[in-house]
């Protein structure tokens, strides 16, 4: 058992008396891998109510990171040009391969595991590129080697956007989000202010997330819809000001794909014009021009999982042909993916 097993005894307690009061199915979405990670270390879903369902959302930024973006990283990398990214977007299957496939061709492909790194490797290597993924929590780094000189292909997200595709969806039914701890460290709870669902800021332990389903299940009761932090020990409401500026200096908001969501309004993070030089869609945009719209495995499930409509093993694929020695789509690939932590905890 866990640290905090009496508090935790106590919440677990108190998430029981609260859903007896509400006469109905709760779906509560977690939207962090990480706090999916926490659910299934603790099997947190086996103690909570029979009228209480979590369901695991598109807080994982390799699982989110959209085919486009994969295939045309890979055709820079088969052009010749030298890519640097984190070690999970490597596996990450592609229309023609995945960037590990580009390396077994001989593509200079080269793991990283910060922007530092990465700018000691780039050194005066103009045909050098970083494949910056992530959410609000990574693209202050990117900013700051952006202004540093740093190449980047922008892949970054931006969190509030989607969470308002996922209330407004026909598709999905959740009646609350537990939300990401650390994308909220940089933009602070304010950012979701204009959200019409009920929402708490939920740290990482076990007793956080269990005490962040108890908060949601009282809003739930009394039919508020608003944002509350359990985090508060690092979440603000005005987030992290410096790291906001920096991300504002660096990028503009644009129009991006989401696995799963789709196209989700100004989510994006776009290199801005006067960083021109150091944005490699404008740089190589004569090599990227030539990448077709992507194919996907229909037998993959990714978008499903991401929106919360499907568990991993309602895939055909999950555990047979698709295990993180062999992943067949994004959601395996990560730690913090939805089927790699189910096909690892069961
Ligand atoms: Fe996709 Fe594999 Fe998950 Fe199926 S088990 S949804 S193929 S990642």
């Amino acid at each position: 058992m866990f640290a905090g097993k009496e508090l935790a005894k106590d919440l677990i307690g108190k998430i029981q008396k609260t859903a007896s009061a509400i006469p109905k199915d709760i779906t509560l979405m977690e939207v962090c891998g990480t706090h999916t990670q926490t659910i299934a270390k603790y099997a947190i879903k086996s103690i909570l109510p029979k009228n209480i369902k979590l369901i695991s959302g598109p807080g994982c930024p390799v699982c989110v990171t959209s085919q486009k973006d994969i295939d045309s990283v890979v055709e820079l990398a088969l052009s010749g040009v030298s890519i640097a990214t984190y070690g999970d977007m490597l596996k990450v299957p592609g229309t023609k391969m995945s960037l590990e496939g580009a390396r077994q061709q001989g593509s200079d492909i080269l793991i990283v595991y910060s922007t530092t790194d990465a700018l000691k490797l780039a050194g005066s290597n103009k045909n050098f590129v970083f494949f910056g993924i992530g959410f609000e929590t990574t693209a202050p780094m990117s900013a700051v080697a952006i202004k540093k000189g740093l190449c980047v292909y922008s892949a970054h997200k931006t969190m509030p956007n989607a969470l308002k595709i996922l209330v407004s969806s026909k598709n999905t039914k959740i009646d609350g989000f537990i939300s990401p701890g650390h994308v909220s460290a940089i933009i602070g709870s304010d950012a979701y202010k204009d959200i019409n669902a009920p929402q708490v800021i939920s740290g990482f332990e076990a007793v956080d997330v269990l005490a962040s389903i108890q908060m949601l299940l009282l809003q739930i009761k009394k039919r508020e819809k608003k944002v509350e932090t359990e985090y508060s020990r690092v979440v603000r409401p005005e987030g992290n000001t410096r790291a906001k500026s920096v991300i504002a200096e660096v990028f503009e908001p644009e129009d991006t794909e989401w696995r799963g969501l789709g196209t989700v309004a100004s989510s994006g993070l776009k290199i801005r014009a006067k960083f021109a030089q150091c944005d490699a869609k404008e740089k190589f945009k004569d090599t990227l021009k030539h990448v077709k719209e992507p194919k996907t495995n229909s037998a993959c499930r990714c978008p499903d999982i991401l929106l919360g409509l499907a568990e991993p093993a309602e895939c055909r694929l999950f555990k047979k042909s698709c295990r993180p020695d062999n992943p067949m789509g994004a959601c395996m690939v990560s730690a913090e993916g939805a089927c790699a932590i189910a096909y690892k905890t069961g």
